[in-house]
């Protein structure tokens, strides 16, 4: 039922994309759809959602949402899609730098051996990893086992490479989050736990700053891993939301954290 769903949104959400251009690459930015993150995982369906069927004990987690349970502590994650990219990833890590918080950056492997200096400034930064495929297949899962292996340990390959050596990669998010038991399993099998999100800023639509800001602000509950994008296209409006969200953040008394490992 909830695989559905998220299909359907992601269906209506490539439309829009390929409607409107929007997330298409730039400059040095290699993003095979063109597009971003779309599908929001219903934030709600987070305390029930455990793998159906039992699962085999390797990918027996449950999906990553929250770093915390929500209604715990004031903590919070940021996490950053589709890049890395030349020209945003370093904008974006003088943000966090200038707050002194961390973020987790989901990478796309092709964009992390095209820009191979941005992933080793996110690990230089004391940020963190996550894959987030080789080619942002949303629908990754209709294309088989040998296929999403390949999406998966293929670009955390990559990232590792684009690192160097002790790089290491602690999530898998979805592109489009389609998160299916078998995927899961496989990214459990490579040492990759599932990464979701709870807040989705759309930033890669370019809604302008203040709705970036304001979508945070609103949906925002503790323990929110919050999404954003570094890659993807001109991301000057997520820089500038990012400049107000940290200390805004802050000043609501919440920690900046990574999630769960
Ligand atoms: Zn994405």
């Amino acid at each position: 039922m909830k695989k559905s769903m998220v299909a359907v949104a992601g269906s209506v959400l490539a439309a829009v994309l390929a409607l409107s251009g929007c997330g298409g690459s730039s400059g040095t930015n290699q993003n095979a759809n063109g597009g971003s993150s779309s599908a929001s995982p219903n934030p709600k369906s987070t305390s029930g959602d455990t793998i159906p069927n039992g699962g085999t004990k390797s990918a027996d987690k449950t999906l990553e949402y929250y770093i915390a349970h929500p209604g715990g502590e004031k903590t919070v994650a940021l996490t950053f899609d589709d890049g890395p990219s030349g020209v945003w990833t370093p904008k974006i890590l003088a943000v966090l730098a200038k707050y002194g918080v961390h973020a987790t950056f989901c990478e796309i492997g092709p964009n992390a051996t095209a820009n191979p200096s941005a992933t080793r400034a996110v690990i230089a930064a004391g940020d963190r990893l996550c894959d987030h495929s080789v080619h942002h297949n949303e629908a990754m899962s209709s294309r088989g086992t040998a296929y999403e292996t390949s999406e998966i340990v293929d670009a955390k390959r990559m990232i590792e490479q684009a690192g160097g050596p002790g790089t290491q990669v602690s999530w898998f998010r979805a592109p489009g989050g389609d998160f299916t038991p078998e995927i899961r399993q496989i990214s459990a099998d490579n040492g990759l736990r599932p990464l979701a999100w709870s807040v989705d800023t759309n930033d890669w639509q370019r809604p302008g700053v203040a709705t970036i800001v304001s979508t945070v602000k609103k949906e925002l509950r503790p323990g929110s891993i919050i999404l954003m994008h570094d890659g993807g296209g001109d991301r000057s409006e997520t820089v500038a939301a990012l400049n107000q969200i940290v200390p805004w953040l802050q000043q609501q008394g919440y920690t900046i954290d990574f999630p769960d490992m």
